[in-house]
């Protein structure tokens, strides 16, 4: 674990990218989705997660998707499991998508990392697996748009926001930036062409700090979102995603 690489005060963090590009004071985490068969290898040195995207599952690449989210757990530049989720938009049946989203949760569970959601027009299925599953590990919704009422439903569930970059830029998000609590909100570019620095402008001057106080906001949220969490015990009794093995 000694070799994670980890952010530093001062640094911007982009919770959530795909092929960032590094920069000089900008901390990334870039997503692998397991059907890119993508290896750590390919980006030495760079934090990421690694799930089974919604878009990109099916019957058929299931089995070999989870095992290889179960083998990707041991590197130490793997931070969180994700991302995973829900999409009624796109992707395979509800019914596969839950499976594969619990089955990830239990990994996530048994090797006491997060989980990085993608949720689009979901949220009750989201907040019932998390009703039943009761996870013991932090959750964090990558992309968020939405209402301040659903932001704060979710914020009292426990979980992490990270906003949607599209939505953070435009001046209708102001209400929602401006109106949440400091802990447990994020930034993320998601591997658009936007730079991470000008989305925390927008957002402090949103929030009337300044970028610096932003900062160091998101880092001590990272610090608790990461944090490490007691051994592993158990999981939901009557867990039946057919992992636990
Ligand atoms: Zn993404």
């Amino acid at each position: 674990m000694t070799e994670m690489n980890l952010p530093q005060p001062g640094d911007y963090i982009d919770m959530h990218t795909h092929r960032g590009k590094p920069a000089e004071g900008v901390f990334l985490i870039e997503s692998l989705m397991a059907h890119e068969r993508k290896s750590p290898d390919d980006i030495p040195g760079v934090t990421y997660t690694y799930g089974i995207h919604p878009w990109f599952l099916n019957e058929n690449n299931h089995k070999q998707l989870i095992t290889s989210v179960e083998n990707s757990v041991s590197h130490p530049n793997m931070i969180a499991i994700g991302e995973a989720g829900f999409d009624k938009l796109r992707g395979p049946s509800a019914e596969l998508q839950l499976k594969t989203f619990n089955e990830q949760v239990a990994i996530a569970e048994i090797c006491r990392k997060p989980v990085i959601i993608h949720c689009v027009k979901a949220w009750d299925e989201l907040l019932s697996a998390q009703k039943y599953l009761k996870p013991s590990t932090s959750w964090m919704i990558h992309g968020f748009r939405g209402s301040v009422e659903m932001a704060k439903q979710l914020l009292s569930k426990g979980m992490h926001l990270s906003f949607w970059f599209d939505y953070v830029m435009r001046a209708e998000s102001t209400g929602l930036m401006k109106s949440l609590p400091h802990n447990r909100i994020f930034l993320e570019t998601d591997g658009a062409d936007i730079d991470i620095r000008i989305i925390y402008e927008k957002v402090a001057r949103d929030r009337a700090i300044s970028v610096d106080e932003l900062k160091s906001i998101v880092l001590a949220n990272f610090n608790e979102f990461f944090a490490p969490k007691p051994p592993f015990t158990s999981f939901r009794a009557g867990f039946k995603g057919g992992l636990i093995h």
